[in-house]
């Protein structure tokens, strides 16, 4: 199985021009469509390498498909690498230059309309770590985001997943007020059992601070002070809050999806995941929570379940995606009843256990499903 990377690398702006890289997105856009135009004023180098491409249409090398006729779609690029040892390979014209002698990565043509423009950026450790772990660096993009130039950088690397020891990582996508749950399960038995989230104070006091200068600002607005200096701060405060809820969860998904990968690799688990969100945020709705609210304890989840899938596929952790339910009980399928402090209660078996917990039982039912057959 191929399993890939992909790294952003942000690229000065000063030294690569908006404009150039526009007019090669919108060729790029053309060449998807199947639409070989040459244009005079590009290096023919840049095009000729686009329309070597055509093959790999659909593919990750092209990135996703442009959605409309104006839609800018990434410029794929050719790379040639040099090793350590000296030994290389790929083109040695491709634009994308990745020097691990050097410690840089070489942009020739792509950042400015210059025949022997070139443009160096350090190469990111990331790209080492990748590179010792097998993979391999063969295609790159260049485009824009927020009309910010970038360089997308697409590790490749061949790997079959390990047989599965018998343990079983169950992990259960709840939105980030209760956390996100996962256990360990090997023969019939729950090993270990976690919830784990952000700190859900510090989310919440930013969130009120945030709401406070929401307010203040409606009141500067209604009394004619809405442009102010003293308008503008306090906005500005408001939505650095906003974003800081939003970069905590981000980065708590990122960690998660590490360690939980870590923990599968480690004891050669089988990962199953529920990545149905639906009824962790019906949860939060009927607990009345405000609709901002609610969208924010559950940022980044998806990007979790992304970055856990990419992560158990280039480490070659096998992973299948299972409904884990929290509101149906593992023992006859009755509808459970929630009690206080979030205990669940089936009204037909007398099955009880913490809302958290439920999934963690349907995972052991799963397991001993597949030990059977
Ligand atoms: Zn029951």
């Amino acid at each position: 199985m191929r399993a890939h990377r992909t790294l952003l690398i942000r690229l000065p702006s000063g030294v690569c021009n908006v404009d150039y890289i526009n007019r090669l997105m919108a060729l790029t856009n053309l060449a998807y469509r199947g639409y070989e135009v040459w244009i005079p004023d590009l290096p023919k180098e840049v095009q000729y390498q686009l329309y070597s491409f055509k093959n790999f249409k659909g593919s990750l090398v092209f990135g996703a498909k442009p959605k409309g006729w104006f839609a800018r779609a990434w410029v794929p690029l050719k790379t040639f690498r040099i090793y350590q040892d000296d030994s290389k390979k790929g083109d040695p014209n491709a634009p994308i230059v990745l020097d691990f002698k050097s410690g840089v990565i070489r942009l020739r043509k792509v950042c400015k309309n210059e025949p022997r423009y070139v443009v160096e950026v350090p190469m990111p450790k990331w790209v080492v770590g990748r590179i010792s772990e097998g993979g391999d660096i063969k295609f790159a993009r260049v485009g824009l985001k927020d009309n910010e130039p970038y360089l997308a950088l697409t590790a490749e690397r061949e790997v079959e997943p390990y047989q599965p020891s018998g343990y079983i990582l169950a992990v259960d996508v709840n939105s980030w007020k209760y956390g996100i749950a996962w256990g360990l399960i090997r023969s019939g038995k729950l090993v270990t059992w976690r919830a784990e989230g952000p700190n859900t104070l510090l989310i919440n006091t930013l969130y009120h601070q945030a709401v406070d200068r929401e307010r203040m600002i409606g009141k500067l607005r209604r009394i004619g002070y809405g442009d102010s200096m003293k308008a503008s701060r306090v906005r500005g405060q408001a939505k650095s809050r906003r974003s800081r809820i939003y970069r905590i969860t981000r980065d708590k998904a990122y960690f998660l999806a590490g360690k939980l990968v870590r923990k599968a690799l480690k004891y050669k688990a089988l990962l199953v995941i529920d990545n149905m969100t639906e009824e962790s945020r019906k949860e939060l709705l009927e607990e009345k929570l405000p609709s901002d609210v609610v969208k924010l304890l559950m940022s980044n989840l998806k990007r979790f379940v992304h970055q856990l899938e990419t992560l158990a596929q280039w480490y070659g952790v096998p992973y299948r995606f299972r409904r884990l339910y929290s509101t149906v009980c593992p023992v006859c399928g009755s509808k459970l009843v929630q009690e206080d402090d979030r205990v669940m209660v089936c009204g037909n078996c007398g099955f009880k256990a913490p809302r958290d917990m439920v999934p963690m039982y349907w995972a052991l039912k799963l397991q001993l499903s597949t030990e059977d057959g």
